[in-house]
């Protein structure tokens, strides 16, 4: 996942810092069900019209007939019971496990704009379908991509050393035979940006400022902004840009992204991230004299065509609204993409199928945007689904990995709401926190429908370890924890059993 726009306005106002570019760097026969459990107190069995009538052999059409009475009668509501049922059976299943395994594995990495993200729609359309969603459709958008080539670079002198690096998305180009410079060192961001306009002339500026590493995404939402930092190399007469990789691990793996595109008129000038030790190692050689670094970099940019990839879970009751979840299809280019983002598309999908089984009120959309990491997907869903915004109740993203989530937060005013109360008991036993403060940042895909009223939610996962892996070859599914992925998918099914089967509106100034 990248930074989210949201996040990096609030930290940039606090630590008067720029802002980065965050999508650069997420029934009626339920209530028959209800009131049949109710008046006839059946313990289990079947729901809506043929439970009436295999219970008290009522012709079918007077069954319907009930029904319709007794949802005028009362509101809709969800079964807390049925939803801590359907979290259990997700603790045992592993069906996400298997979508995870089957992206990495058959399609591997898929940068939008690449062929491999052909290949990734297709896989995205044939599992919807093998899975028995409907409405199974592709929504294409104009993309225009940059695309890695081939890249190297080593310490020539004083001391020779081959360095690993990754280039950064929107990077230009270094000359075909790559350019030779002596590098200025700096430990931070703040401090090349104090350094005067003449330091770097001729110069690879080096901005070697180490990552925090912490639960949530702040440590990396104060780190980011060196990625997109070339600009500030760049006026001050630096030929080339390397950041210290934005990583909390101390491995040789660097760590790609993208940086903001350039506004008019704004000089970049190549752009790397080099794997940590690396990072320090040119330091260490700076303390003891000039440190001269070969850098070469190649990438093209094409104009091509992307896609999002959708389908739903129909729910009973067409007018109750949609429920709008998902993850990225698209990822980098030198892992598989197993935790950024096949997991969230794997944990989502199956809480939408393991949901299904109840015959939810309301429809559950599962959304496979299409260019989350160079940007582009979330507000091309906001163009396409404009007019329809209005019945989007909720959305919500899962894309910070596979790893614990370890709180809920809804809108606001939600946990006030008698139908979304029994959440809080529903996550509890998964190490969950009904979060106080309402969410703000539901992912970055869903960040333009957000900005346009779309209510978010946000399950939040244990970032802990998230950023040694995030964006370099070692995001596979080794990584992936068997356990948590599963604890993920039941969090997300008992808030969606929940939502899907209410009528809570979430927007500000409703009752509901
Ligand atoms: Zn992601």
């Amino acid at each position: 996942m990248t930074v989210h726009a949201a996040l990096v306005q609030r930290l940039s106002a606090a630590l008067s810092t720029s802002a980065v570019d965050n999508s650069v760097d997420r029934g009626a026969a339920r209530a028959a069900n209800r009131l049949a459990l109710h008046y006839f107190s059946a313990g289990v069995g079947g729901r809506g019209d043929s439970f009436f009538a295999r219970t008290i052999k009522l012709p079918k059409l007077l069954v319907s007939a009930a029904c319709a009475t007794f949802l005028l009668a009362a509101p809709a509501s969800a079964d807390p019971a049925t939803a801590a049922r359907l979290r259990d059976a997700a603790l045992g299943d592993d069906t996400a496990w298997s979508i995870l395994e089957s992206l990495t594995t058959e399609v591997g990495p898929r940068p939008a704009g690449s062929p491999a993200a052909a290949v990734a729609r297709d896989w995205g359309v044939a599992k919807f379908t093998a899975l028995g969603f409907t409405n199974v459709h592709v929504e294409p958008f104009a993309k225009t991509a940059w695309l890695r080539g081939a890249e190297s670079a080593e310490i020539v002198g004083p001391f020779p050393h081959r360095l690993a690096l990754l280039g950064i998305g929107n990077s230009p180009s270094t000359p075909p035979e790559g350019l030779t410079a002596e590098v200025a060192v700096f430990k931070s961001l703040a401090e090349l940006k104090a350094a005067p306009g003449n330091c770097c002339t001729g110069k690879i500026v080096l901005v070697n400022q180490p990552m925090t590493r912490t639960q949530d995404i702040w440590g990396y939402g104060l780190g980011v902004a060196a990625r997109s930092a070339a600009p500030e190399a760049a006026k001050r007469g630096a030929v080339a840009y390397l950041v210290r990789s934005i990583s909390t691990s101390t491995n040789r793996s660097p760590h790609t992204g993208a940086m903001r595109p350039p506004g008019p008129g704004v000089k970049v000038v190549p752009t790397a991230a080099l794997g940590v030790p690396d990072a320090d190692l040119i330091e260490h050689m700076s303390a003891r004299g000039p440190v001269t670094v070969h850098l070469a970099l190649q990438s093209h940019v094409v104009d091509t065509t992307a896609w999002t990839v959708s389908g739903d879970i129909a729910g009973s009751d067409p007018r109750a609204g949609v429920i709008v979840i998902g993850g990225h299809l698209d990822s980098w280019d030198p892992g598989t993409g197993a935790i950024d983002d096949a997991s969230g598309i794997a944990i989502t999908m199956e809480a939408a199928k393991l949901v299904a089984t109840t015959h939810p009120r309301r429809t559950i959309r599962v959304v496979m945007w299409g260019s989350e990491e160079t940007g582009g997907s979330g507000d091309a869903y906001l163009a396409a689904h404009k007019a329809e915004l209005g019945n989007i109740v909720i959305a919500g993203e899962s894309d910070l990995g596979a790893d614990n989530i370890f709180s809920l937060q809804l809108p606001a005013g939600s946990w006030e709401k008698p139908d979304l109360k029994p959440l809080e008991s529903l996550v509890a036993p998964l190490k969950i926190m009904a979060a106080p403060a309402p969410a703000e940042d539901g992912g970055s895909d869903i960040e333009a429908i957000h900005g346009a009223g779309v209510p978010v939610l946000a399950l939040n996962q244990d970032a802990s370890r998230y950023f040694d892996y995030h964006h370099t070859a070692d995001d596979t599914l080794a990584i992936v924890d068997p356990l948590q992925l599963k604890q993920n998918v039941a969090a997300w099914t008992a808030v969606l059993e929940t939502i899907a089967n209410s009528d809570v509106t979430f927007r500000a100034g409703k009752k509901k």
